[in-house]
């Protein structure tokens, strides 16, 4: 079998190669190396590199006989789709579409596409599960729901199938240690915290204490990279077998707080790890937290990896290496 992971140089991507190879898959890579890097791609990839608004560059690639895509080349940043909606609709829009009119063009049969729980917006109610309600609150959770959208109408009129997963907060490194790449300039929790214990920021900023939660933190579902990128190999594995697109979840069913994530840090990298409080960042809900029962029930997937312990310890093994 052979799978082309579009994107597949970025964090995500690449742990999704390993798995992919693990599972004794052929895996292609086409990636505009924006931000992915060559070092994150594990040996034994065929590598082709390419921008997804270029239909040039992305058709002889996708004419290459594959028997699945997953598609992971997005732009993330949800703060930057509000000030720069443009380069959003063009990079996640545009460039979906012309993966998925590229993929029925060539008779690709099957596509994943990595969607987000932004699709969902603020929630209604705990744990969220597919049959929420979607009403993104940016731009960003809007590209992916549409892209979802797209994918449903290709699915009817021309029989590709699809599996949209909704990934919740990914997290950690490959146990391995076969990824050492690490994110530029990163704006999440984790990798925050993470360069803060490095020496390579002065302070975290924890974004609202005053939140209807324990501590009074945000409580985010964090899963582990491996878990994820497994989540992608059951998927394409259910949509061979069963020609049926599918719309999961894939979280760990768990809730941690920015203090739980700061504690641990704390504890397992033995620095101090400076922070302060600081103003809530808006648009930031106090609470998400995943069903991951339909990601149980159609793929058999479970979240081994997806413990606080694991996804730091599994993260600093990374940054360490980075300590100044
Ligand atoms: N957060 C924080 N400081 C940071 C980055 C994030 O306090 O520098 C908080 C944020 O408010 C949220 C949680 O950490 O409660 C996870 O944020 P992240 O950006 O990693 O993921 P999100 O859930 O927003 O996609």
């Amino acid at each position: 079998m052979r799978v082309l992971l579009i994107g597949g140089a970025g964090y995500i991507g690449a742990h999704c190669a390993l798995a992919f190879l693990d599972r004794g898959y052929r895996v292609g890579i086409f990636d505009n190396f924006s931000t992915g890097s060559m070092d994150n791609i594990p040996s034994g990839c065929e590598v082709y590199t390419g921008d997804i608004n270029n239909v040039d560059q992305l058709n002889p690639v996708l004419s290459l006989g594959w028997d699945g895509v997953v598609h992971l080349a997005a732009l993330k940043a949800a703060g930057v789709s509000m000030t720069e909606p443009e380069i959003f609709a063009r990079n996640n829009i545009s460039g979906s579409l012309n993966i998925i009119c590229g993929c029925s063009e060539h008779a690709i049969k099957h596509i994943i596409l990595s969607s987000s729980a932004a699709v969902y917006g603020e929630p209604k109610y705990l744990p969220i599960d597919e049959q929420h309600p979607t009403n993104p609150e940016n731009y960003y959770g809007y590209t992916k729901l549409s892209i979802e959208g797209h994918l449903d109408w290709f699915d009817r009129l021309k029989g590709l199938t699809y599996a949209s997963l909704r990934y919740f907060n990914a997290a950690g490194y490959d146990l391995q240690g076969r990824m050492q790449g690490v994110e530029r300039d990163p704006a999440n929790l984790i990798p925050v915290v993470m360069e803060t214990a490095a020496g390579i920021r002065s302070e975290l900023q924890i974004f609202g204490n005053d939140y209807d939660t324990a501590d009074g933190t945000g409580i985010r579902d964090y899963v582990h990279v491996t878990d994820l990128a497994a989540g992608h190999v059951l998927a394409l594995e259910y949509l061979v077998e069963t020609q049926t697109s599918i719309t999961v979840n894939l979280g760990s069913q768990s809730g941690l707080s920015v203090l739980e994530i700061l504690d641990k840090s704390r504890e397992v990298s033995g620095k101090s790890i400076p922070a302060r409080i600081s103003d809530r960042r808006l648009g930031d809900p106090a609470k998400l937290v995943a069903s991951s029962a339909k990601a149980r029930e159609l793929l058999g997937w479970e979240a081994q990896y997806s413990d606080l312990d694991t996804i730091i310890a599994s993260t600093w093994e990374i940054y360490k290496g980075f300590v100044k």
